[in-house]
């Protein structure tokens, strides 16, 4: 079985970064990239606010800059998907792909979090005939069409300004009257003569003509009534959940699913483990922010590794055995 000092699992700013500052602490960490290698910036256009950048940098471009400098201190990358570990072993256990198997002695999860779905009929079904959570990804097969964005926080706003450049008209469907997004990002889609609005509407089934999207049932929340709109595409922008279903009933988790980590450190309820970005900041998710979680997770290692060298890990994992399901 291949061992490790440490492995990375996840590759969006807080996994990467992690990845440097391991890799430059001469740990050659093993990073996992996940089933959307350089995570959420490689699904978005120009990123303004990464520091550094006076003129904004392309999120794929943030993100394979990122993954060379950690290779250029000898990150390795493993292409695959993590779908199993076994916290309650040391060293720890990892399984890629439900096949290859490694051992590490110490963890970071940077799995960060997937677009949320509003689980209503007609939806999954036609992701990809008209359903989309990705308007990066597929805005340009709406070109001059009449679509929809479901959601009032600033990815809502963020996708229905971006998807202006190729729709015709685009309107923002949103449950209440007020919106959840920033001033600064409802103004820029206010001010966007394409954008339309459909307020206080709840989604309640997306209709197709049985190969495509024709529009969106939605009950207006002043007359309980239900109408539908009529439209070629129905972009969901709802926010993220964590992605940590591998990790159930092995590490504390908070109602939602974000891992919990100990106070200001990347600690998690597992010793040698440590959590960085999205999967465990429901609150910030900003690039810049995962960046320097993923630093704070890589020196906590760092450190763990060093004051554990002498450790017993046998008694410890007794120790710390969580409960599995
Ligand atoms: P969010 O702030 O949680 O907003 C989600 C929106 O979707 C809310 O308006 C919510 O409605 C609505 N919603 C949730 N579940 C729904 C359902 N089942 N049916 C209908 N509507 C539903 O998520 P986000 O917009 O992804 O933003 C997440 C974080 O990332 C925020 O901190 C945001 O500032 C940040 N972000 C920043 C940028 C940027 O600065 N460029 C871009 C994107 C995101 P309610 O309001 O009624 O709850």
């Amino acid at each position: 079985m291949d061992k490790r000092k440490v492995m990375i699992l996840g590759t969006g700013p807080a996994g990467l970064t992690a990845a440097i500052y391991a890799a430059r602490a001469n740990l050659q960490p093993l990073v996992v990239e996940g089933n959307e290698p350089g995570g959420q910036l490689t699904l978005t256009t120009e990123v303004e606010n990464f520091p550094g950048f006076e003129d904004g940098i392309m999120g794929p471009t943030l993100m394979e800059q990122m993954r060379r400098q950690a290779e250029r201190f000898g990150a390795q990358f493993e292409t695959g998907w993590v779908t199993d570990v076994d916290l309650s072993v040391r060293p720890f256990r990892v399984t890629v792909n439900e096949q290859d198997s490694y051992e590490a002695d110490a963890l970071i999860i940077s799995t960060g979090a997937s677009a949320k779905l509003l689980g209503i009929d007609g939806e999954s079904e036609l992701i990809g005939r008209g359903v989309s959570t990705c308007a990066t990804c597929d805005g340009f097969f709406f070109r001059g069409k009449n679509i929809l964005v479901v959601g009032g926080g600033d990815s809502a706003m963020e996708e229905a300004t971006f998807l202006t450049k190729f729709a015709s008209e685009v309107t923002i469907v949103h449950r209440r009257d007020t919106l959840r997004a920033s001033k600064v990002m409802q103004e820029r889609a206010r001010q966007n003569p394409k954008i339309k609005w459909e307020l206080s509407a709840t989604p309640v089934s997306v209709k197709s003509d049985g190969k495509k999207v024709t529009g969106l049932l939605v009950r207006d929340a002043a007359t309980g009534e239900n109408r539908v709109i009529e439209t070629q595409g129905v972009f969901v922008a709802i926010g993220h959940s964590p992605n940590t279903a591998f990790l159930r009933g092995q590490i504390d988790l908070d109602e939602v699913g974000y891992i919990k980590t100990d106070g200001f450190s990347s600690a998690t309820s597992v010793p040698g483990v440590f959590a960085c970005g999205d999967v465990m900041d429901s609150r910030y998710r900003q690039a810049i922010t995962a960046a320097g979680s993923g630093c704070k997770a890589a020196m906590d290692v760092e450190k763990h590794l060093e004051s554990s060298s002498s450790h017993d890990w046998s008694q410890s994992a007794k120790e710390h055995e969580p409960a599995r399901p």
